[in-house]
């Protein structure tokens, strides 16, 4: 038995939860968006199999605005989808729909590093208010 150092996915995770955790709120960054909901399907990397799927108003008090959502892949190091640049473009341009995916950049697990990518797929939906 061996004690399993931390690695690459948790030190990963821990940089982002604190940029995260420093940047503003979506409210105070995008004073004139009123509402936002977003629904958010998760999909392995070939885009056929879903593997979770999540529907939800966002509340733009509490929620920041590094608005980014892990990776379904527990094995991912590295990866996640960042979809702070999608609400600023959004909001910016005052659309009150956006569609679009986004494919996950990390890697598939810690062996694979610098070899093979995630690519889980994500394909997102916002509807916005102003
Ligand atoms: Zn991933």
């Amino acid at each position: 038995m061996h004690h399993q150092k931390p690695g690459a996915r948790a030190e990963y995770r821990l940089q982002e939860s604190i940029r995260i955790k420093d940047s503003v709120s979506l409210a105070e960054k995008f004073q004139k968006l009123k509402s936002l909901t977003v629904n958010l399907e998760f999909f392995d990397s070939e885009g056929i199999h879903r593997s979770s799927q999540v529907k939800y108003t966002v509340n733009l008090a509490n929620a920041k605005s590094v608005f980014s959502f892990g990776c379904p892949n527990h094995e991912c190091v590295r990866g996640d989808f960042d979809l702070s640049k999608e609400i600023a473009d959004a909001v910016t341009a005052r659309r009150k729909s956006v569609v679009g995916e986004m494919t996950c950049q990390g890697w598939r697990n810690r062996t694979t590093i610098d070899t093979i990518r995630c690519h889980n797929i994500l394909r997102f939906k916002f509807s916005l208010t102003y």
